[in-house]
């Protein structure tokens, strides 16, 4: 008979952290990483202890959204993390100089998230949300195999093209055993400011039927705008910058979802 397996994968966990979560997507540019710090700082607002860990290589974002360019203290072996709104934040950002271009290989990717992991003096923490490197290649899987991930949260627009690629992310953590938390729809609309007009530019209700078919949960949808935006470029995302908008609202309900 099959033995009943724990939650969640059966990599190393990080001593303190009650639960690692995987932020991802199939491909880049569909705002996972906007996504990954709002959540973050909406669990943050829910009276969690939260750790947002940047590990995309190809292109961290996080000290952008954080508006964070110091590089972090070393205490021994032991990194300190920055922080943020109340956020302990960890990016490869912090540690590689900014237009560096990064072509790692697998093994490369691995040993930086292991790092990142096991050499930053995270603390007590309920949550620790990882945005990881889009895609899902072999860095990817390894990355899902090797650290104890409680579940992973997939982000895709509402595109086809999108929509296939959050499909092989679903495949990927499953093969590992990582639980799917559910899936997100982000930039599933725009409320003209001016006109009122409610506009689906990329399609509507595709990965909500997606997570249907997958047997995932559908967690909620973000709409492309403005505010959003801006206020990521700003070094102060929505949920810190305007915690009432309905923005904030949507990722709020999101986070409680989880
Ligand atoms: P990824 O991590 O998937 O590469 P990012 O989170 O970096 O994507 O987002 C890519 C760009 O799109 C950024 O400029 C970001 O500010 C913007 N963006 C992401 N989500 C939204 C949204 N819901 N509305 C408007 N802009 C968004």
């Amino acid at each position: 008979a099959p033995q009943a397996r724990p939650q969640g994968s059966s990599g190393a966990g990080v001593p303190g952290v009650k639960h690692i979560v995987a932020v991802a997507s199939g491909k880049g540019g569909v705002g996972k990483s906007t996504t990954a710090a709002n959540l973050a700082l909406s669990l943050q607002r829910q009276g969690l202890r939260v750790g947002l860990m940047d590990a995309d290589v190809y292109g961290p974002s996080v000290p952008t959204l954080f508006a964070l360019h110091s590089k972090p203290e070393v205490e021994g072996r032991m990194m300190k993390p920055l922080e943020a709104h109340g956020l302990k934040i960890m990016s490869i950002g912090f540690l590689v100089d900014a237009g560096t271009a990064m072509i790692w290989r697998g093994p490369m990717v691995m040993s930086a998230l292991t790092q990142m992991l096991n050499e930053v003096s995270w603390g007590e923490l309920d949550i620790l949300i990882v945005d990881m490197p889009p895609g899902t290649g072999d860095a990817q899987l390894t990355m899902a195999q090797r650290v104890k991930l409680s579940g992973a949260v997939i982000v895709s627009t509402p595109q086809d093209l999108a929509l296939a690629d959050a499909r092989r992310g679903v495949a990927m953590f499953r093969k590992v055993d990582v639980p799917i938390l559910g899936i997100v729809e982000n930039m599933s609309y725009y409320d003209c400011p001016n006109c009122g007009h409610h506009a689906h530019l990329f399609g509507h209700g595709g990965a909500k039927a997606e997570a249907q078919a997958m047997g995932a949960p559908f967690l909620g949808e973000i709409p492309l705008a403005l505010d959003i935006r801006s206020t990521s470029d700003a070094g102060a995302p929505i949920v810190a910058s305007a915690p009432d908008s309905s923005y904030a609202q949507a990722y709020g309900r999101i986070a409680e979802s989880l």
